[in-house]
């Protein structure tokens, strides 16, 4: 389903009317832990925007870019917020802003702290244009004064080259370098991990086809992106799978869960397990997966990852039992209390969920 403003996203990133010269000024923020199509999406837009004439363009965001994201054209000027983090050349970005957009979340709370007060202060500022791009279910309404949300999108990076390449043909073309088209990609694969999941249309076939026409380096991106992993993390998915997976193969249900000592004995970072929660969807009967680990933040010391197939709402676990939420088929929610109680609800929420919809049924 798609609120798309009536203003073509070309208008609504149109520089020139900011100001003059010196004034065009835009600020980009992410979700926290920001991922793949977070960042690809952020860097495409930072690229078409300076193409078009902006003074500055600055990527701020709550938490680490994962290390096999960092090669993306641009990534060494984005903003990663820490709670320790210097806040005052962030406060001075926002400050100068007159053009804000909010990318791939869908409401202020994702962006998470030390940064989600400061961008709420700054949507207020009758001078600045606010725009929210993104493809997650039920968008915050009135917050920002051009929304493009749809849901039906399989990620943001494509829902920009969409609105960017259909609606006003010469967009893409004009402003958009094969950086910009490497960047749409690099979004676009992460959130399908690599065109496996998601609603996977002709439309997105055609799309990628016309990125590849202005330079995409896909060869680049499948490699740098899919095949760059440490050694450290595949000999953690060979434990995870080994000794840590519970299979239900009746219910058609796994789950895993991760402790910082598990971390720390196999040198991994909580943060660079982006993908993992989708492997055990590949054994055959396996229709939800739930990971489960624990973060570093004391606030929040429980991240939950879920994943489906088919019609399985696992969006809903996430939501319900947990105060997340996201997507039908990929869903996350972070939890305050300790991983043996919120792996006993997920066990819970999931059982449930299965006897609600025994039957597997792949949508379209
Ligand atoms: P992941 O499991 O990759 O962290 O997240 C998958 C999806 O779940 C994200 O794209 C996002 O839509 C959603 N999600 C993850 N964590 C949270 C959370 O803490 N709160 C909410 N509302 N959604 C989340
Ligand atoms: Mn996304």
């Amino acid at each position: 389903m798609a609120q798309l403003s009536s203003t073509p996203l070309s208008d609504a990133l149109e520089v020139t009317s900011l100001g003059s010269e010196g004034e065009r000024r835009v600020v980009i923020v992410g979700h926290k832990s920001p991922d793949g199509d977070c960042i690809g999406s952020a860097l495409a837009l930072r690229s078409y925007l300076l193409a078009r004439g902006a003074d500055e363009v600055s990527i701020m965001v709550v938490g680490h870019v994962p290390d096999n994201l960092l090669w993306l054209p641009g990534a060494e000027t984005i903003h990663q917020l820490t709670a320790q983090s210097d806040l005052e050349p962030i406060r001075q970005a926002l400050g100068r802003a007159r053009l804000l957009l909010l990318v791939d979340f869908n409401h202020l709370g994702r962006i998470g702290n030390p940064l989600e007060g400061l961008v709420a202060e700054v949507i207020g500022r009758p001078e600045v244009r606010s725009v929210m791009i993104d493809h997650h279910p039920e968008p915050e309404m009135g917050l920002v004064s051009e929304m493009y949300s749809d849901t039906s999108a399989c990620a943001t990076g494509y829902l920009i080259a969409e609105l960017l390449g259909s609606s006003a043909p010469r967009e893409l073309e004009l402003y958009g370098g094969a950086d910009m088209a490497t960047c749409l990609l690099a979004a676009t694969y992460t959130d399908t991990g690599l065109l496996r999941h998601g609603q996977i249309t002709p439309a997105l076939f055609r799309r990628i086809a016309t990125l590849m026409e202005l330079g995409a380096r896909h060869d680049e991106v499948v490699l740098r992106i899919f095949k760059s992993d440490k050694l450290s993390r595949q000999r953690l998915l060979g434990f995870i799978i080994d000794e840590r997976t519970t299979y239900d193969l009746d219910l058609g249900v796994a789950v895993f869960a991760l402790r910082q000592e598990d971390f720390d004995r196999f040198g991994v970072e909580p943060g660079d397990t982006e993908g993992l929660v989708n492997v055990p969807l590949d054994v055959a009967g396996i229709r939800a997966v739930a990971f489960l680990r624990e973060q570093r933040d004391p606030e929040e010391p429980v991240k939950v990852s879920l994943r489906s197939q088919g019609n399985l709402p696992v969006n809903e676990v996430a939501s319900k039992l947990f105060g997340g939420g996201g997507h039908l088929n990929a869903a996350g929610a972070e939890y305050q209390g300790s991983l043996a109680d919120a792996l006993a609800l997920v066990w819970q929420g999931l059982r449930e969920l299965v006897d609600r919809y025994p039957e597997c049924e792949i949508i379209d």
